[in-house]
């Protein structure tokens, strides 16, 4: 048998973090098991669904690199043929048709409320003569669901799951203007499309036992299911807005690295003994169904950030440039001059060390890129006194005479100069990086001078050795 899985978003909002991971789950299954992973658009809800928020799914398995075989399918596309299934079954006498009016429904809701209830439609029509249908009200049709016994869900996560069938009503099927429900595309684009496994939240367990009757009802082996906890916030709470960021894409903007999350999501919920770092091959050599955990995994944004470092640190610096080159443009408001890269390229050893993400590592390398002379931070101005602009000034004599501008030659250099000077090395360093940087925070000093370069640093210091009169 060849594994089909599939990932079915709603449109109608952004990809989230639990979808996200849901579409990971389905791909590496697929890929694991040499499938098929096939992505299947719930766009049914017409009024819900939109077209940005179906290019923000294909963005975010894009940024993901999570690729589907095959075309594309719209489930409203297939709103005739899954129409045409609720006929077949009324024909077979496994579904009927309902006159109920909204009026006889919301008394059923009230009445269930007063009960204390959740509202189950009581299959007035399921029984009754057609004959007696109102000529003023358009019928739905509902699935004639069994009445007795149970039906069992055997989940590949979390086990048989029985439902009692007196819990699930007659669905609709078909509303009173045609269109069909989700309830009855998904069945019907799930048997179409030969999925064999179908993983996703387990918010959508009971859907589960209902679909199950109406794959059995239809003649159609359901998939297997598997249904993964959904992801909890910090504090134990199901996830949602009040915990930070949903959306993926929030994160690409946050300078996460796509492995980074992927890594991450993987490990909410799945496991492989202890590992935390899992490449991508090691990831589909791994993953199997039985190692999703039954319990909640709660996100964790301090365990994304020092993964997303430890994946920084891993980088190949060509793979890194082209990463941080956007950020940069948005935090400079302009291309970065392709002249000025190789100082970015110089400095990524230092930036790589400490770095959470991408957008921190723009920010401390900003300063390559800045025009001269510096506009100087309000600390930096404070530093650079007449009496540190004196020490600039007379340090710029000493780095001039330098025959090489490495690590090793700038800081004898510098240090030496303090020496001679009696004066502390905070007392050199820190009007240098001010007069470097125009700031007080910045990579390393002898990293800073050698990612500018001999010229730019000599002409940086020369702008504040200008000022002594
Ligand atoms: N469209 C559903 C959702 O976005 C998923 C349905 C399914 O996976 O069966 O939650």
């Amino acid at each position: 048998m060849t594994v089909v899985t599939r990932f079915a978003p709603s449109p109608t909002g952004f990809l989230h973090v639990g979808g996200a991971r849901t579409a990971l789950f389905n791909w590496l299954y697929a890929r694991h098991a040499k499938g098929k992973f096939l992505l299947r658009i719930e766009d049914t809800d017409r009024a819900r669904s939109t077209e940005e928020a179906v290019q923000a799914i294909f963005d975010g398995l894009e940024w993901l690199d999570l690729s589907h075989d095959g075309e594309v399918v719209f489930q409203s596309e297939g709103a005739e043929r899954h129409a045409a299934l609720a006929h077949q079954l009324l024909e077979a006498g496994k579904a009927y048709r309902c006159w109920c009016t909204p009026e006889e429904l919301s008394e059923m809701r009230e009445q269930a409320r007063a009960e204390g209830q959740r509202m189950l439609y009581d299959r007035r029509w399921r029984d009754r003569d057609p004959a007696e249908a109102p000529t003023d009200v358009a019928p739905v049709i509902r699935f004639k669901a069994p009445v007795e016994g149970e039906t069992v869900v055997e989940d590949l996560v979390q086990g048989a799951v029985r439902v009692a069938n007196a819990q699930l009503d007659d669905m609709i099927l078909l509303r009173s203007d045609g269109t069909p429900t989700y309830m009855l595309s998904v069945v019907a684009d799930d048997h179409d499309m030969g999925v064999t496994h179908a993983i996703r939240g387990d918010d959508h367990l009971t859907n589960a036992a209902r679909q199950t009757q109406l794959f059995l009802a239809l003649g159609w082996q359901p998939p297997a299911y598997a249904h993964i906890p959904l992801i909890h916030g910090a504090d134990g709470a199901k996830l949602s807005k009040r915990h930070g960021a949903l959306a993926v894409s929030a994160y690409a903007e946050m300078g996460i690295l796509a492995e980074a999350m992927c890594n991450y999501l993987l490990r909410l919920g799945w496991s492989h003994s202890d590992d935390e770092i899992i490449s991508r091959q090691q990831a589909v050599e791994w993953f199997e169904l039985d190692a999703i955990g039954r319990s909640p995994a709660r996100f964790d944004m301090e365990r994304l950030s020092s993964l997303n470092g430890i994946y920084i640190r891993q980088a190949e610096d060509g793979e890194l440039l082209s990463l941080l080159n956007p950020h940069l443009s948005r935090l400079l408001e302009q291309e970065p001059d392709p002249a000025l890269m190789p100082r970015l390229e110089r400095l990524l050893p230092s930036l790589k060390t400490r770095a959470k993400n991408l957008i921190e590592m723009v920010e401390n390398a900003q300063f390559l890129f800045l025009q001269t002379p510096l506009v100087l931070d309000e600390i930096a101005v404070k530093i650079l006194n007449p009496e540190s602009q004196e020490i600039i000034s007379e340090l710029l004599i000493e780095l001039e005479k330098l025959g090489s501008w490495e690590e090793e030659s700038l800081e004898l250099a510098v240090r030496g100069f303090a020496d001679s000077r009696s004066l502390k090395m905070g007392k050199v360093a820190q009007p240098l990086r001010a007069s470097l940087t125009g700031k007080t925070v910045s990579p390393g000093i002898f990293d800073v001078m050698i990612a500018l370069g001999r010229e730019e640093s000599l002409g940086r210091l020369g702008d504040i050795a200008a000022r002594v009169s």
